[in-house]
């Protein structure tokens, strides 16, 4: 018998540091990746549109080109956020609240934490 083993606090099913470290890494990661893309993207929009530029205004590439750039705007606008809440995720996982819920200091399910590794309370507070 591991009596060390024995005496410490049960871990509710799911609420393992590195599982949830490494899902936020992956996360980041992806994050970042996509980040990368849309910045890539962007630039091209953005030379498209200099080619364009000098075209008469009923080039029909115009609203195209402003309608691709609005959406690029947003996405990057949600990835930059996705990245922070991520990065917000991670120092509450090494504050060691990562679990806790920010509304009501109750447990955020290991669930809700699994589908949604930036989630900072539970169900019922969200
Ligand atoms: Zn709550």
């Amino acid at each position: 018998m591991d009596e060390a083993a024995e005496a410490d606090p049960p871990e509710r099913p799911g609420t393992d540091h590195s599982a949830a470290a490494e899902r936020i890494r992956r996360a980041r990661a992806e994050a970042a990746a996509l980040a990368e893309s849309l910045t890539r993207q962007w630039d091209g929009v953005v030379d498209a549109a200099a080619l364009t530029a000098n075209d008469d205004e009923h080039d029909p590439e115009g609203p195209t080109i402003a309608w691709e750039r609005e959406q690029l705007r947003a996405m990057r606008e949600r990835v930059r956020r996705e990245l922070a809440d991520l990065d917000r995720a991670d120092r509450r996982l090494r504050d060691g609240v990562y679990w806790t819920c920010e509304g009501c200091q109750g447990p955020i399910p290991a669930e809700r934490l699994s589908a949604r590794p930036t989630a900072r309370t539970c169900i019922g507070c969200a």
